[in-house]
């Protein structure tokens, strides 16, 4: 067998992974990267799979400034990431967030606009009179208000993904079809990693991307990740009331979330606790119609009529620890690092991850210092508290 030496390993070239590699190279030319990826395709790639939503609505700080960071990406990303001419479109649209609150959420919503604000953010806090004037279809019984973040929004995540890629390629990466099966040890540090193949590449670095299968892929290596793969299903309606103008991501407290999707469509989606743990990608309509439509319509009594056009199922990581990232590398391994546990929230987050992790990786200071979500807290048992949004 065939065994190569790279300077750092990609396992998973999903967004993070093709962010990572873009970022290395971006950082030092002369590394030699390679991404493995078992789907080339994506067909399972949670950043396929996602409905691309991206705000600066975090009750954490440093979430809030890696959105503020990913914002800051998405104006110049097609000419940055321009290849041979050829320009990405990430097709971000700025049509806002509203997140409905109840007595019980009043305090914590307005502690975290308080802390948007203070770090330069722009939300508004609204009234029920003023959701009902901006949104005259919406029933406001219960709600206390609502935050509003008018430069959230929504891009398209395989762009996004693509856009990375095609980069990461044009500098240099390695892009590999293949599964690894085990991230190769020696002496208590990384060595590699084996291929279903039987290939091994040799390198000191491996950077675990995997997605919603990074557990899998560090349990080969001996380290336990408390990351689970969660089945999430979107539904895309078509109502027969249409609202005026585009909605925003409209997010009520029980945590069901629908937008505009193109001109007359609206995607919805819930987590719900009893979302399955395991890679399970069947998409059932029944979930709409039973659970999710019910709560919809009591909201927005016009969406009582609408059909059920399409939808899917895809997978979050989620961190089961504190629902946040793990960035960094495993303190117990040394060469295995880490960018997992996204928990439903890694899409927004990948621009500041991979420059982060390149950071890491090549000895260069942070330019924004995420070491707040690095992996120790999880051997220490000190977790990091995010305000429960979608
Ligand atoms: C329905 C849904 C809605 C979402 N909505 C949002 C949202 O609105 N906003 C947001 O920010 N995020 C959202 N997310 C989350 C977001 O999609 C993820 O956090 C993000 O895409 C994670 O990127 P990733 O590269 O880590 O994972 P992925 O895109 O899943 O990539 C991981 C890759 O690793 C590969 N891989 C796995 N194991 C191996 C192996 N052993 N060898 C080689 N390759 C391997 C897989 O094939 C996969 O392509 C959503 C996710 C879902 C499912």
């Amino acid at each position: 067998m065939s065994r190569q030496e790279f300077d750092a390993i990609i396992v998973g070239g999903g967004v993070m992974g093709c962010s990572v590699a873009y970022h290395l190279l971006a950082t030092d030319p002369t590394l030699s990267v390679a991404v493995i990826e078992s789907d080339p395709g994506y067909a399972r790639a949670s950043s396929a799979l996602s409905v691309g939503n991206a705000r600066i609505q975090f009750s954490l700080q440093q979430n809030i400034q890696i959105s503020q960071y990913t914002f800051e990406v998405f104006e110049r990303f097609a000419e940055e990431m321009a290849v041979e001419g050829t320009a990405p479109d990430v097709a971000f649209k700025r049509e806002g967030n509203l997140f409905l609150v109840d007595a019980g959420k009043r305090a914590p919503a307005q502690e975290a606009l308080a802390l948007q604000r203070q770090l330069g953010g722009e939300v508004e806090w609204w009234s029920p009179a003023q959701i009902r004037e901006r949104f005259p279809l919406f029933d406001t019984t219960g709600v206390e208000g609502a935050t509003f973040g008018p430069g959230d929004g929504h891009l398209d995540g395989y762009a996004l993904l693509m856009g990375y890629r095609a980069k990461a390629n044009s500098l240099g990466a390695n892009y590999v079809e293949g599964e690894v099966v085990e991230i190769t040890t020696r002496g208590g540090k990384v060595s590699g990693a084996r291929l279903a193949t039987g290939e091994t590449l040799a390198s000191p670095i491996v950077v675990n991307c995997a997605g919603a299968w990074a557990a899998r892929v560090a349990a080969t290596a001996g380290v336990q990740l408390p990351v689970d793969p969660v089945k999430r299903q979107v539904f895309v309606v078509d109502t027969e009331v249409k609202p005026e103008t585009p909605l925003p991501l409209v997010n009520l407290v029980s945590g069901l979330y629908f937008r505009s999707e193109g001109e007359d469509r609206l995607l919805v989606g819930k987590s719900l606790a009893e979302d399955p743990v395991g890679f399970d990608f069947v998409w059932e309509e029944k979930r709409f119609t039973e659970q999710l439509w019910p709560e919809l319509a009591a909201f927005v009594p016009a969406f009582d009529r609408l059909r059920v056009v399409r939808g899917w199922a895809g997978l979050y990581a989620v961190n089961t620890f504190d629902g946040n990232a793990i960035l960094g590398e495993w303190p117990e391994l040394g060469g295995l690092y880490l960018a997992n546990g996204f928990s439903g929230h890694g899409l927004q987050q990948a621009p500041a991850v991979g420059r982060y992790l390149a950071e890491l990786i090549t000895g260069t200071d942070p330019t924004l210092d995420l070491s707040v979500f690095g992996p120790r807290r999880l051997l220490d048992g000190r977790s990091l508290t995010e305000s429960e949004l979608i």
